[in-house]
């Protein structure tokens, strides 16, 4: 299991990344390209700096003001392996799980099986927040969201239902 994870950075308490107060890890490295989008500098994936999943765990447990953690990128699922061991451990603590990809989760679903670690953290997630930024369809208005193709979904619900469950957060 590779516990190695290349971020561009932490955020160690954030109220715009979720709800409640949360940990905000960004990772490195994205495919994407957005028009538009806020972190250019999180798309190259030889930058930024490594960290072990054990590092993140130990901050974690030093600030019980915290409700979870929230997986931003970057896009997570380039690095879904190291991060799916890392969800799996913050939720052995008590803490929940919303993760930010630029691919819709349909898209996840029908590929989880070929790229490593997709099924894996889609499983150790409870909320997804999905979609590439679209520019056209910025809006300020929606929580935690950049435009409004994105979606919020319940992941857990979703699965067993198998069709999206969104939500309002
Ligand atoms: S998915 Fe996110 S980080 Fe990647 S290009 Fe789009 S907005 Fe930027």
């Amino acid at each position: 299991m590779n516990t190695h994870l290349r971020i561009a950075g932490i955020i160690n308490e954030s109220i715009v990344d979720g709800p409640g107060i949360r940990l905000v890890v960004f990772t490195q490295g994205c495919k994407h390209n957005c028009p538009g989008c806020h972190n250019p500098e999180t798309h190259p994936f030889e930058k930024g700096n490594l960290v072990e999943v054990d590092d993140i765990i130990k901050q974690m447990k030093s600030n019980p003001l915290l409700d979870g953690i929230t997986l931003s990128g970057g896009d997570p699922f380039e690095q879904a392996e190291a991060l799916s061991e890392l969800a799996k451990r913050v939720k052995n603590i008590g803490h929940n799980v919303i993760t930010y990809t630029g691919y819709t989760f349909e898209y996840i679903l029908e590929n989880k099986d070929t790229n490593k670690g997709w099924d894996k953290l889609i499983n150790e997630t409870d909320i997804l927040v999905d979609g590439r930024f679209e520019i056209a369809k910025k809006t300020m208005l929606l929580k935690f969201r950049g435009s409004a193709n994105q979606r919020i979904i319940d992941v857990k619900k979703s699965l067993a239902s198998h069709s999206i469950v969104e939500i309002q957060l």
